[in-house]
């Protein structure tokens, strides 16, 4: 009997990834929706998760992750099991919280990092695991007004600004180096917004980290870790899926979404939970040691 899934926020995220990703994986099934603005045939649809709870096993909350806590909680209490997009919630501690009720109810909590599922992540991994880290340089660069037009949750508290697709970047560093630690960061805040449009970040695992993220670039985007060991340099690029080392090119196709909801069902049926919060403790921890400084005012139209 496939896990029937309910999934709440019918926005960007839900539409291109989650409705095809769960459609194309083996043993869940999408049998409702909750959204205060869309519809979706064939389903059960409601305004709100608390009606939904009724027909689904289990819930993955594709909303902001500012207000995902009470939805969260909703879930949880109910004695379903939890799938969250990245970043999981807008706080350290009310993830506390949520994995402490999961373990409390029996159920699976899922905090998800998609770009950790990319097609070349594995091979970085074994690659690097065979070789001596000198220094790592991250470039995560895109243009917001291509990737998050009109998104205004983004820039308020909570939203992240820039470290919403850097975030992606910190969740595969920390797959690959368990052990990064943050050291200083430069945060660039437009004087209209709440969040960085820009970060420059100083972090150490026993050799230098520096990463750079920035929401200014137009005419096309870097997502790109590049490393430098004594085997020579390597690159995973393309938001991982392309790895370049000495003797080694692989890139594959884009099955991110299809992995997670693989693995959500299997940890459910296997009694398991995956919350590694290492990514956003990173990110808690520049905002924390951050240096800010003030940037020109951004403005979401051209
Ligand atoms: P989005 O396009 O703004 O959609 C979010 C949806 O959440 C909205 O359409 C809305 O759905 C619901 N919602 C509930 N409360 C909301 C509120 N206060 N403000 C805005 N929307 C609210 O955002 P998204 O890009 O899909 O991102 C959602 C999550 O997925 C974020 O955590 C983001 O980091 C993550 N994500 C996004 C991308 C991407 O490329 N966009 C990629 C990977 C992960 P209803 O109208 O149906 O209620």
């Amino acid at each position: 009997m496939s896990l029937r899934i309910g999934l709440v926020g019918l926005g960007t995220i839900a539409r291109a990834q989650h409705l095809p990703a769960i459609a194309a994986t083996d043993g869940v099934a999408l049998t409702a929706i909750a959204s205060r603005n869309a519809t979706l045939e064939g389903v059960a649809n409601h305004r709100d998760v608390t009606q939904m709870l009724a027909d689904v096993d289990a819930v993955s909350l594709c909303t902001p992750p500012q207000g995902r806590f009470d939805q969260a909680m909703a879930v949880l209490r109910a004695g379903r099991h939890l799938m969250l997009e990245k970043p999981p919630g807008a706080t350290l501690s009310e993830m506390a919280v949520l994995e402490a009720e999961a373990a409390r109810q029996g159920v699976t909590i899922h905090a998800t990092w998609h770009s950790r599922e990319a097609a070349a992540v594995d091979a970085a991994r074994d690659w690097l695991a065979r070789t001596r880290i000198r220094a790592i340089r991250i470039d995560w660069r895109e243009d917001v007004r291509k990737w998050h037009p009109g998104q205004d949750w983004i820039w308020q508290p909570g939203g992240l600004g820039v470290f919403d697709p850097g975030i992606n970047a910190l969740s595969i560093l920390t797959a690959l180096i368990p052990d990064a630690r943050m050291v200083g960061a430069d945060l660039h805040i437009p004087a209209n917004r709440q969040a960085p449009i820009a970060a420059d970040l100083e972090l150490d695992a026993g050799h230098p980290i520096a990463a750079h993220f920035n929401w200014r670039v137009t005419g096309g985007e870097t997502w790109q870790i590049a490393f430098d060991t004594d085997a020579g340099a390597a690159t995973l690029s393309e938001g991982g899926a392309r790895f370049t080392a000495p003797g080694i090119q692989t890139a594959g196709e884009n099955r991110e979404y299809a992995r997670l909801y693989a693995r959500f069902r299997d940890l459910v049926a296997a009694g398991d939970s995956d919350c590694d919060l290492a990514p956003l403790r990173l990110v808690a921890d520049a905002f924390l040691t951050g240096r800010q400084h003030a940037a020109p005012a951004f403005e979401d139209h051209s």
